[in-house]
């Protein structure tokens, strides 16, 4: 997609007036978080980590809006932001059990927020009308806020920018914190799928994937977001962890985000399948 169909993709024409703010001067600072989403089977299974989402969710303030950036809505040449008052569900992964495809999260949209959002970026971005929630954002709100009652923002991910530039990215986005939004990205701190191993079975991690989670874990815990940025001086450990970076890119957003005042905490630290690394951050 180059840069004019970003813009052509979007589909909204001239649907959107000119908009009122619509989120309270005075909300509580929101946390932001890190969610690595695992298999979209957590939406319908129960386990420790599915558990570790629920007491995550129930320990957040009520967010006034959430701005999910999930590694499964990916552009090129700019972004896209969903601005519908109904976002539709997207069942974006294929050979699941019916159940799967049967999972709701009615939560609305907030259109005025999107334009909002939309025109704030300094990067290329526009609203876009078909995209909905995809599972990096339905699998872990419905364990976070399972009442699916808080207005939902999808944020895409544009494939083409550089490490340095999705960092840059959270800093634009950190001002909807005082607002009340929740900023979520959706990705996975480790993320092999071609070498993943079963799902059901108990596996033992491999290697390479313990090695990654706690070099880039230790970075981010010394706030050296540099060296995160420039994770692919790992090398070969980069390549196995990200074999393609869509996964890692929200990570990135959040980090941006990170100011000297917010507290780091983990949640799930735990790797499933050999190579897919459940470690999730919350900031603030
Ligand atoms: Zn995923």
């Amino acid at each position: 997609m180059n840069r004019r169909s970003v813009i052509q993709a979007s589909g909204m024409g001239a649907v959107l007036q000119a908009f009122e703010p619509v989120l309270a001067k005075d909300a509580p600072r929101m946390p932001a978080l890190f969610m690595s989403h695992g298999t979209p089977l957590l939406a319908i299974w129960d386990n420790e980590y599915t558990q570790g989402w629920r007491e995550l969710g129930a320990s957040l303030p009520r967010p006034q809006a959430i701005l999910s950036l999930s590694a499964h809505w990916l552009t090129r040449g700019g972004v896209l932001v969903t601005a519908q008052e109904r976002p539709p569900m997207i069942y974006d992964a294929q050979g699941f059990p019916p159940a799967l495809y049967d999972v709701q999260y009615p939560a609305p949209g907030a259109p005025a927020l999107a334009a909002e959002i939309s025109g704030t970026l300094t990067l290329r971005s526009a609203l876009n009308a078909e995209w909905g929630y995809d599972h990096g954002t339905w699998v872990v709100l419905t364990r976070l806020f399972p009442d699916a009652d808080i207005p939902v923002i999808q944020l895409s991910l544009d494939y083409d920018m550089s490490p340095q530039e999705q960092f840059a990215l959270g800093r634009q986005l950190a001002f909807l914190r005082e607002r009340g939004v929740l900023i979520m990205g959706s990705g996975q701190f480790v993320h092999n799928l071609r070498l993943m191993g079963s799902r059901t079975e108990a596996v033992e991690p491999y290697d390479w994937a313990v090695e990654f989670s706690e070099i880039v874990g230790g970075w981010v815990e010394q706030r050296e977001f540099a060296k995160v940025q420039h994770y692919r001086s790992l090398g070969q450990l980069a390549m196995l962890a990200h074999p393609t970076w869509d996964h890692f890119i929200p990570l990135l957003n959040v980090l941006g985000l990170v100011d000297k005042e917010d507290e780091l905490r983990w949640v799930n630290l735990g790797i499933m399948s050999g190579s897919m690394d459940m470690r999730c951050l919350v900031v603030g």
